[in-house]
């Protein structure tokens, strides 16, 4: 009877285990690319960036901050 008992009380802790191990590995909901994310195009090097971490500048986006100074201070395409 206690054997059995310890048996199912290893059987839950690795199922609890098992949960909390994918929960923690799991990435966040705004890198998974599932969510309400929208991709954008650098205006310089056509690279794709979630809109929430893209440069923005006149309505144009930018991958990074040094991209947006190239796309907004030099040459227009
Ligand atoms: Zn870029």
């Amino acid at each position: 009877m206690l054997r059995a008992l310890l048996a199912l009380l290893i059987i839950l802790a690795a199922g609890v285990a098992w949960r909390m191990l994918r929960v923690l590995t799991r990435p966040p909901p705004a890198a998974r690319g599932d969510g309400k994310v929208r991709m954008v195009k650098c205006a310089v090097c056509d690279l794709y960036v979630p809109e929430n971490e893209a440069e923005t500048d006149g309505g144009r986006f930018y991958c990074g901050p040094s991209h947006r100074l190239i796309g907004g201070g030099g040459e227009r395409k």
